[in-house]
C-alpha cells in the first residue's frame, strides 16, 4: 500500500510573517491528522525557520530547486547538500516554471535529481505537457520523453516521487477530466514499472489547480498517489481542506 504525499509548493511566495501559516497547519493536523504524508516547500529563505517551527511534527519541509553540484563557484545557487543541512527532506526538480524561466532541460533535471539522491533528499521530479501538445495528441509521448531523460536510473520508491503537472492546468483553475488523468498516470506507472524494480510503489502526484473542492475527485483516480499544490497551499485552511480528502 502506497502512503500518499500531499505537497505544497509555495513558489516565490512567503515572507517571515507567513510562517504563521505553517504553524497553523501543524496545529490543524495535530488535532486532525491526515492519512497522508504532508510536505511544505517554501522559498529557500524560509527553509531553516520553517524546519525549526515544524520539528517533530507531522509536516515535512522541502525545497523547490537545487544545483546539480555539491559546491563550487556558482553565485546565487544552492546545493542539495545545503538544503539537507538545513533539515529539508525533499526537493522539487524540473518544475515547468523552472524548465521555462531557466531553460532547464530534462538532462539537467536528471543531474539535479541525482544530486538530491546523493544528499539523501527525495526528489520530486515534475513532468507535464503544454496545451498545444495535448491538443496535438502528443501529451503521453512528451511526458514519456521527459521521464526517460529526467528520472535517473538509480531512482527508487523512497528517493523519488513523480509529479504530473499539465502546464495548462497550473494556476488556471482548469483541471483535466479524471479519465485523462487516469490515462496519463497509467502511462507513467507503466514506464516506472518497466524501468524500476519497485516502480509500482513509486508515488505519482497530480498537480495543477488542486483545491479542496476537487481533491476528492482527483485522489480517487487510479495511480494518483497524492497532490502537488500551488496556490491552495499558501493558506493553512485551504491546504487543510485538501488534506481532508485523505
Ligand atoms: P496551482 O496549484 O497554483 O495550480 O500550482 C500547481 C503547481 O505548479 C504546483 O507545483
Amino acid at each position: 500500500i502506497i502512503t500518499p504525499l500531499v505537497a505544497g509548493n509555495w513558489k516565490m511566495h512567503g515572507l517571515l510573517k507567513d510562517l504563521e501559516e505553517a504553524r497553523h497547519l501543524q496545529a490543524l493536523l495535530t488535532e486532525n491528522p491526515a492519512q497522508a504524508e504532508v510536505l511544505l516547500c517554501p522559498p529557500a529563505t524560509l527553509i531553516h525557520p520553517m524546519t525549526a517551527i515544524l520539528r517533530g511534527g507531522l509536516v515535512s519541509v522541502g525545497a523547490q530547486d537545487c544545483h546539480s553540484l555539491e559546491k563550487g563557484a556558482h553565485t546565487g545557487d544552492i546545493s542539495a547538500k545545503m538544503l539537507a543541512d538545513l533539515g529539508a527532506r525533499y526537493v522539487i526538480v524540473g518544475h515547468s516554471e523552472r524548465r521555462e524561466d531557466h531553460n532547464e532541460t530534462s538532462e539537467q533535471v536528471r543531474e539535479k535529481a541525482l544530486a538530491a539522491h546523493n544528499a539523501t533528499l527525495c526528489a520530486i521530479i515534475c513532468v507535464g505537457e503544454t496545451l498545444s501538445q495535448r491538443d496535438a495528441g502528443w501529451a503521453e509521448k512528451i511526458v514519456l520523453d521527459q521521464l526517460a531523460h529526467s528520472v535517473p536510473d538509480g531512482a527508487t520508491a523512497s528517493n523519488t516521487v513523480i509529479a504530473y503537472e499539465p502546464i495548462w492546468a497550473i494556476g488556471t483553475g482548469r483541471i483535466p477530466k479524471p479519465e485523462d488523468v487516469a490515462v496519463m498516470h497509467q502511462t507513467i506507472r507503466d514506464h516506472l514499472a518497466d524501468r524500476f524494480a519497485l516502480g509500482d510503489q513509486m508515488r505519482i502526484l497530480y498537480g495543477g489547480s488542486v483545491k479542496a473542492s476537487n481533491a476528492h475527485i482527483l485522489m480517487a483516480v487510479p495511480n494518483v498517489n497524492g497532490a502537488l499544490v500551488g496556490g491552495s497551499s499558501l493558506k493553512a485552511l485551504d491546504f487543510n481542506g485538501i488534506l481532508d480528502a485523505y
